[in-house]
Formats: C-alpha cells, structure tokens, sequence
C-alpha cells in the first residue's frame, strides 16, 4: 500500500505509533522498532476467523506435499475420493462455496466420463 502504484488510489495514513489506533501497525512511522510482543498482543486483540478453512487435504501430484491427486483420489489408498473444500490447493481469493460446487460438478463429470469409457462403475471410485 505504501508503493507509488498505489499512491494515486489510497489516502495517506498519518503515523501514528499507539498499538490501539486504528490503522497501527500500518501507521508505524518504523515497522522495524516494533516488538514480537506487540504483534503477539495485537493479533490476540484484533485476529478473528473467517470461516473459510481450506487445504487439510490439499490437492497435487506427488504424495509428497499433498494428500490427493489431480482425480481427488487419496494417494495410496484405493477407492478414496476426497471432494470438498479441504482439498483446495491454497486458500482462494473469494468465497468458497461456488469453487466447492464447481469442483463436485467437475469431478462427477470425470467420474461419468471414466465409467463410460469402460471402467468398473464404483470400481476404483
Ligand atoms: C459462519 C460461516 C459463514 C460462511 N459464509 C460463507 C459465505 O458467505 N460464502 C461462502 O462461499 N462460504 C462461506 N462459508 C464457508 C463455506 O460454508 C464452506 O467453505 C463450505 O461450506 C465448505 O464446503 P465443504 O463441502 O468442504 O464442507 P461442509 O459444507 O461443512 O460440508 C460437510 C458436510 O459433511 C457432513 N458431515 C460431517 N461429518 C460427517 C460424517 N461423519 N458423516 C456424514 N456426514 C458428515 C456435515 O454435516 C456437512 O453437511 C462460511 C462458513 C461459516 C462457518
């Protein structure tokens, strides 16, 4: 926010150094002088959930650094599908609930489209 692009669409903040103003930290006139321990206060005051938790079973290729694959099977476990918001593969920009829709439709169009080609219907999920 402190950058030029942004210069033209932002108002300036006035400094201001008091940890319960309202733009503080923001408003610091040095991010640098200010202490873990009024980050840590800060955040215990101000730091609230927006109840879009997402990515506990996040999706990708490898095993390695995620729990599903690209199909939303489990890896290493057959006949595991995992399709809702925990297998976002990070946080989106908006809401939630329209990209866990998008995906379900998504998924049972894949789903179909493997059984027609001749897979076992529930045969490998
Ligand atoms: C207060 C609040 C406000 C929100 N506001 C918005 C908003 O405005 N816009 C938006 O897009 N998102 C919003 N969200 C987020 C959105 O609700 C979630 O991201 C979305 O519902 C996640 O979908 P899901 O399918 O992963 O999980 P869920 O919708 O939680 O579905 C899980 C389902 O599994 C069922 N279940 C759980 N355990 C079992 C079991 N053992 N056996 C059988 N069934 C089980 C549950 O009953 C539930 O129906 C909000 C969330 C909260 C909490």
């Amino acid at each position: 926010m402190r950058s030029p692009a942004f210069k033209d669409y932002f108002d300036p903040v006035l400094t201001n150094d008091d940890p319960s103003s309202y733009w503080w930290p923001y408003s610091s006139s040095d991010v640098e002088k200010i202490t873990d321990e009024q980050l840590l206060r800060f955040m215990d005051e101000k730091a609230f959930t927006l109840y879009h938790p997402v990515g506990s079973a996040r999706m990708g290729p490898s095993p390695a650094t995620s729990v599903v694959d690209l199909g939303c099977r489990v890896h290493g476990v057959k006949g595991l599908r995992i399709m809702d918001a925990s297998i976002f593969p990070e946080q989106v920009s908006g809401h939630p609930t329209a990209p866990v829709a998008a995906m379900a439709a998504k998924l049972s169009a894949m789903i179909i489209a493997e059984n027609a080609a001749g897979a076992r219907v529930g045969g490998n999920l």
